[in-house]
């Protein structure tokens, strides 16, 4: 009753799995080295491999005693071509039925994307009240830090979305991220079934 919806270009071949019947597409966006492939690749269970080329990633995880499968997108960067990143980029935007907005905090750059990011979001998926994380990644780098956590916190509230900091360096807090998203999806369903 939760599966979300796909664009009918995609095809749909998780049938066997009669476990996981919540599926959702959660994307990955912010700037070029803010550890969004890192914080996917924990996600996976993956470990210090740089030279994969997958930049999906599909799992079933048990949250409050609840089966929700995640697909963690991370296809916000392309690094074949500008042309295509466009392409790419735009296609992000539509498919998401969650976001997850990384920057870092050593760069306040990246931070301002971030901004710049969730207004896009907003005005792309306006009639949608979709689920927005905020992530201010690489919190093990208190020397280099360029962005306070009261200043992503504050962030979150003008732009209504959660927030959270971590490192995926750590792992420190990267399963709370992704517990989270999957909460916040089931808010928002739960809320609709009503
Ligand atoms: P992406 O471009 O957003 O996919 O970023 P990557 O995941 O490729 O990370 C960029 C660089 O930052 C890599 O060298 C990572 O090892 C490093 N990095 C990512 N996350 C963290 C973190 O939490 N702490 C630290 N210290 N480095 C990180
Ligand atoms: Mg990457």
């Amino acid at each position: 009753h939760c599966r979300a919806n796909w664009s009918s270009d995609d095809s749909d071949d998780d049938s066997e799995g009669s476990g996981a019947e919540c599926l959702y597409r959660v994307v990955l966006l912010g700037d070029h080295g803010v550890g969004k492939s890192s914080l996917a690749n924990i996600f996976a269970g993956i470990q210090e491999s740089h030279d994969h080329s997958e930049d999906t990633y599909e799992k079933t995880m048990t949250v409050d005693g609840e089966e929700t499968t995640l697909i963690v997108m991370d296809t916000w960067e392309n690094e074949k071509q500008e042309e295509d990143e466009k392409w790419v980029q735009d296609y992000c935007m539509q498919v998401g039925n969650a976001y997850v907005i990384v920057y870092s905090i050593t760069d306040r750059t990246s931070f301002e994307s971030a901004s710049e990011l969730r207004i896009q979001l907003r005005r792309i998926r306006q009639a949608e009240n979709i689920p927005i994380i905020l992530v201010g990644n690489k919190s093990d780098l208190v020397r280099s830090r360029e962005v306070a956590v009261e200043e992503g916190r504050a962030c979150a509230v003008v732009f209504d979305c959660k927030f959270i900091e971590t490192s995926a360096s750590l792992h420190h807090n990267v399963h709370e991220l992704f517990e989270g998203i999957v909460r916040q999806i089931r808010l928002r369903r739960d809320s609709k079934e009503t």
